[in-house]
């Protein structure tokens, strides 16, 4: 078998050079074709030796993941779902804005966590991606679009690890996938723009912070002990003082010099103006040094039927944020984006949760293709 180039960060792919012979500088000749214009052949890469591209052909191949479907929002937002093989299929989705493209993308298909009020801990867990899964869906979407919008510069400026699976359980692929998102030889994304969102996998925090500090996303969904064992079992595992301790740990290496904590609001389970208050306390607990140190993102809760959770209503929602902002906590609410698609937090692979039906939706399902400059939806039919 050859090996698949999307597989490997600068390090790799000269470490791979290397083992063939070629020197160093090879290697960024090479992640630049492959990562800055998306080349699959190596015959396009014009300034390798005719020697080495047929090297290469015998050696290496450039492969992404196959796409299974890809709708787009009346908002903008574009939902792709790849398929990761053994019916197994993950999403990315990619949310325009004014200022900035963010992409997020999953780590694993499915998730052991099993959070009580994702779609994705309710599949279980499935497998790891590789690292070339993971920056497969970053290579795809960034030159789909560039083409599609007819652009010849970079469209995606944020990436957020927010897809299907928890990265830090996954962490051997995570670090050569973030390094090459970070690499101006690929797609130079800044630090403070690509962001890991863990639901509190402590030994790993510490050690992202040393090997490949990035902004980071700490899902808490409760202020205390009980509640968070019951929607997020990790929890169990690794309690709140302890999370937020290494949240401490690592502001001494981050990128950002706050954390933002993600709380989902779940109707009459956790969004009580005597659980905001409980939460400032934690906060005013544990903040280390002096200054804010946190931002909170409340996030309206996707319902999905099997949860038998519910949102909270606006104004509960709101009541809760004033709580926070009254206190001196920076706090957003996430506006719900690519409703019409199921494209939101939580919401994702809803479609393929009975994985064993994956194989045949694969074959029922069309891919779509945007009609350029229409503002219409597309949204993948089952034929
Ligand atoms: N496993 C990581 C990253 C993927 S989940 C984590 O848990 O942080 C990304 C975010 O979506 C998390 O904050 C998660 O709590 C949130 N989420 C999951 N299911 C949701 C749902 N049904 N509605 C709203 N947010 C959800
Ligand atoms: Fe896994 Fe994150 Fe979903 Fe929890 S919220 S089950 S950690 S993907």
């Amino acid at each position: 078998m050859t090996a698949n180039l999307l597989d490997h960060d600068l390090e790799g792919l000269a470490a791979f050079c290397e083992r063939h012979g070629e020197k160093r500088f090879r290697a960024i000749q090479l992640f630049r074709w492959i990562h800055q214009k998306g080349a699959t052949d190596f015959d396009q890469m014009s300034d390798l030796a005719k020697s080495l591209r047929e090297k290469l052909k015998t050696t290496a191949h450039i492969k992404g993941l196959p796409v299974i479907s890809q709708q787009e929002s009346l908002d903008g937002t574009i939902k792709w779902l790849f398929d990761v093989g053994a019916g197994n299929a993950v999403e990315a989705v990619f949310i325009p804005e004014e200022d900035r493209g963010t992409l997020c993308i999953s780590s694993q298909a499915g998730c052991a966590v099993g959070c009580r009020f994702c779609s994705t801990g309710h599949q279980g867990f499935s497998r790891n991606l590789t690292s070339g899964e993971i920056v497969a869906q970053l290579w795809f979407a960034e030159h789909f679009l560039r083409r599609h919008l007819v652009r010849d510069e970079r469209i995606i400026s944020n990436v957020v690890m927010m897809g299907m699976g928890e990265p830090l359980q996954n962490y051997g692929s995570l670090i050569p996938a973030l390094r090459t998102m970070l690499d101006d030889h690929a797609y130079g994304l800044s630090r403070r723009r690509v962001t890991v969102s863990t639901s509190g996998v402590v030994p790993m925090m510490d050690r992202l912070a040393l090997d490949c500090p990035v902004a980071l996303a700490v899902s808490l969904h409760a202020p205390g002990d009980a509640l968070r064992d019951h929607l997020v079992p990790l929890n169990r595992k690794y309690p709140i003082a302890e999370l937020l301790d290494a949240c401490n740990r690592y502001l001494e290496h981050a990128p950002r010099d706050f954390i933002t904590f993600e709380y989902c609001m779940l109707d009459g389970v956790n969004d009580q103006p005597e659980q905001a208050r409980e939460l400032v306390q934690l906060m005013q607990k544990h903040r280390g040094g002096q200054g804010v140190w946190c931002k909170f993102n409340l996030i309206p809760f996707n319902p999905f039927p099997a949860s038998g959770l519910l949102c909270s209503p606006p104004t509960r929602v709101a009541a809760f944020g004033k709580i926070l902002s009254d206190a001196g906590i920076v706090t957003t609410v996430r506006k719900t984006r690519g409703d019409d698609i199921a494209a939101a937090c939580g919401q994702l692979a809803g479609d393929v949760r009975d994985r064993t039906g994956v194989g045949r939706r694969i074959a029922r399902q069309r891919t779509v293709m945007l009609q350029p400059h229409k503002a219409v939806a597309v949204v993948a039919k089952e034929i």
